[in-house]
């Protein structure tokens, strides 16, 4: 339409190369993927960069674990990441990796321009070194007891018991994660970014302001700067796998260094490959003059380094600073945070061998607005919206229509003389509203109007009936007109879900005979058209489907990962291998006969309530139900398992065990759980399909 001609540049948060992409990044590919095919709708020029995190400890360990290079595994991990997004319809312009030479150089180059600005210092400092792995250990790799509450096997930073955060050097009894080593104090010279130079706290009071944050995210910007920024140490000692320090042998640039100039470094080989201009977009002066426009997605747990560190650093080295970051919330599944306990930390992988990836693109965008809330997947929602909204209001509306045409008049669409009775005006007015609520990333919003105008066409048609009309001589050439107006109504749906619904769309577009839709032909209708044989587009949810999902992703052997810490990349809260190995040989007890087991009477039971107990340390007050009776039993699992974890689901109990007194109650049986020196207790689960008082044999 008259919208001036932008070009813009899209990046979304760099996933880490170590693990695979769940449902929870897909939140941020899909809100970021929407985004940019709405604006190349629109005819802007816009480029979708994005590339693998590589580099850092874990990579380094793991790949030496597996027995082969961190190149290697690099290399593997890219591939599945890039599987999973093509599987998801997320379109990339350029999908790279951190380890590239265009990355290398930009990071050497913003290093070399920070230096001449002053803003680099050299300090030495105290760290654990672990003396039989020789390296410095970060502190997710060191382990010992907690000195506020004395748990065991804590970690460096923070204690997962009682939640109390500590410097590394309190620990009690520390010892090396990676080797078991009692590790070392070793002082070693880092390179920071001096954060606390008035310059950057100056710069950045104006820079974090709307519109270039959201409001809330400019809230919590103001109370960190409030805080004060303390320096920030950008350098790691060899071994470490990442980019060497140019002027400094034997260290490197931490990997939350490079992460973001490898938005850069992406962009910069789609530049190559494309002729692109990259100081059009990047030059700080080239960059006011071309208009061009930068703009991050990323999640709410990385904006401490996206709208603190990372425009700092591309201020002070010469280069534009981004034209806003656009932050959004996490997802819970069912309401409660992702768990493999319950199946719902659903790989995309997984999701893709059962279920449509535009069923999860059209829920999130349902979901999805400006704001950093988080945002829950409700798996009954899901099959309800997507059945009512896809399948029963939109892709409706052609099945009950399309057949006519083919078959009474050789695929013809009428001529549309006048459109006074029918929704076509409204709903071609409403393309500016639309395109104004996608721009402003309120998707959820645009959504509902798109469906508002569904209902509208579907109400069009129970008015007129082409069903009937079919039965009835002379009415050949209402028949024609009702079934070209709903198919007109058809097509603008399937133009304003066309960012949601690529691939739907682009079977529209194939049915209705057009060529790929643009933003404008809004603007025209279709009359007096040929359309192609109508073929099936979607089908419904089926529930199985879900649950079969469910029980692929759920492993109740595992337990659930570390919580991110505030201001910590997701994607880098990873935990480090266990530290004990595994039992060798396994020496049971005596043989018993079949009859002696099957006078234990096990059953499945529900946890219909789990409670903390006051004043016990390990025990947890479950009321387990066994359909119908219920019964109260202590287990040992508190150290394992938060109470609200545990309601809903289904476990394995002993029902004939004689009651115990306990110091704090009467406990009415067992539940079964495993555990040895490699951890535990982890309870046992049927599997789905289980009832509550099923008997186990
Ligand atoms: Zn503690």
């Amino acid at each position: 339409m008259s919208a001036p001609h932008r070009r813009i540049l899209v990046t979304s948060a760099l996933p880490y190369a170590n693990g695979a992409i769940h449902l929870g990044h897909l939140v941020e590919y899909v809100q970021t993927d929407i985004w940019v095919r709405f604006q190349k709708m629109r005819g802007h020029e816009c480029w979708y960069v994005c590339a693998d995190d590589t580099h850092g400890t874990p990579i380094m360990l793991r790949a030496e674990k597996e027995g082969i290079t961190p190149e290697q595994l690099i290399a593997r991990v890219w591939h599945e990441h890039k599987r999973d997004f093509d599987g998801f319809l997320i379109g990339f312009d350029h999908y790279g990796s951190t380890h590239s030479h265009e990355t290398r150089a930009r990071a050497e180059q913003i290093y070399h321009r920070l230096k001449a600005a002053g803003l680099i210092e050299v300090r030495a400092i105290e760290q654990f070194y672990d003396p039989v792995k020789q390296m410095f250990l970060p502190d997710r790799y060191l382990k010992g007891e907690c000195p506020r509450c004395h748990a065991k096997d804590q970690y460096g930073d923070a204690c997962e018991v009682c939640g109390a955060a500590y410097q590394p050097t309190e620990l009690i009894e520390p010892y090396s994660a990676v080797s078991g080593a009692r590790p070392e104090r070793r002082s070693s010279e880092h390179y920071f970014f001096r954060l606390s130079d008035p310059r950057l706290a100056d710069f950045l009071r104006e820079w974090t302001r709307p519109p270039r944050v959201q409001e809330e995210a400019a809230n919590k910007l103001k109370e960190w700067l409030q805080a004060g920024l303390t320096d920030w140490d950008i350098s790691r000692d060899a071994p470490y796998f990442g980019f060497e320090i140019p002027d400094a042998p034997g260290k490197f640039f931490y990997v939350w260094l490079d992460a973001p100039i490898g938005y850069l470094g992406s962009f910069e080989a789609l530049c190559a490959r494309e002729g692109l201009d990259f100081d059009a977009y990047w030059d700080a002066q080239r960059a006011a003059d071309s208009h061009t426009e930068v703009y991050h997605f990323i999640g709410k747990d990385i904006l401490y380094f996206h709208a603190l560190f990372w425009p700092a650093m591309l201020r002070f080295a010469g280069l534009r600073t981004p034209s806003a970051v656009f932050c959004h919330g996490f997802l819970t599944v069912n309401g409660q945070k992702m768990s493999k306990s319950r199946g719902t930390f659903i790989t995309a992988e997984s999701y893709l061998r059962h279920l449509d990836p535009e069923w999860l693109r059209y829920y999130y965008a349902a979901k999805l607005g400006p704001t950093l809330e988080d945002i829950d997947l409700n798996l009954e929602d899901f099959v309800a919206r997507v059945n009512s909204d896809l399948v029963g209001k939109f892709v409706n509306i052609a099945s009950r229509t399309a057949g006519f045409i083919s078959k009474r008049f050789d695929g013809r669409l009428a001529p549309l003389p006048t459109l006074a009775d029918t929704p076509l005006p409204a709903m071609q007015a409403a393309a500016e509203g639309i395109a104004w609520l996608y721009e402003t990333r309120e998707f959820g919003k645009a959504v509902r109007e798109v469906m508002a105008l569904a209902d509208a066409a579907n109400q069009y048609l129970d008015q007129h009936k082409p069903w009937e009309m079919a039965k009835q001589a002379g009415w050949e050439a209402e028949l024609q007109r009702v079934c070209t107006v709903a198919l007109n109504a058809f097509r603008l749906l399937t133009l304003y879900l066309k960012p949601v619904l690529p691939r739907l769309a682009a079977q529209v577009e194939a049915f209705l005979n057009v060529e790929p839709l643009q933003w404008a032909d809004a603007g025209r209708l279709l009359a007096d058209h040929v359309i192609q044989p109508y073929r099936h587009l979607m089908t419904r949810v089926d529930p199985q489907a879900i649950a079969r999902m469910l029980e692929e992703n759920r492993d109740s052997l595992v337990p659930p990962p570390a919580p991110v810490r505030h201001g910590e990349h997701q994607q880098h809260a990873v935990s480090p291998p266990p530290a004990a190995a595994p039992a060798a040989g396994i020496e049971t007890l005596p043989l018993i006969s079949l009859d002696e087991f099957m006078r234990v009477d096990l059953r499945v039971a529900r946890i219909a309530a789990a409670e903390q107990v006051p004043g016990a340390d390990k025990l947890l007050r479950l009321t387990l139900d066994l359909g119908g009776e219920t019964r109260t039993v202590f287990a040992g699992i508190k150290a394992q398992y938060a109470p609200e974890q545990l309601v809903g689901r289904l476990t394995v109990m002993v029902a004939n065990l004689a009651p115990r007194k306990m110091k704090f109650g009467v406990s009415e049986g067992m539940v079964l759980a495993a555990s040895d020196e490699r951890g535990g207790p982890y309870l046992l689960a049927p599997d789905s399909g289980a009832q509550p008082g099923m008997r186990i044999k």
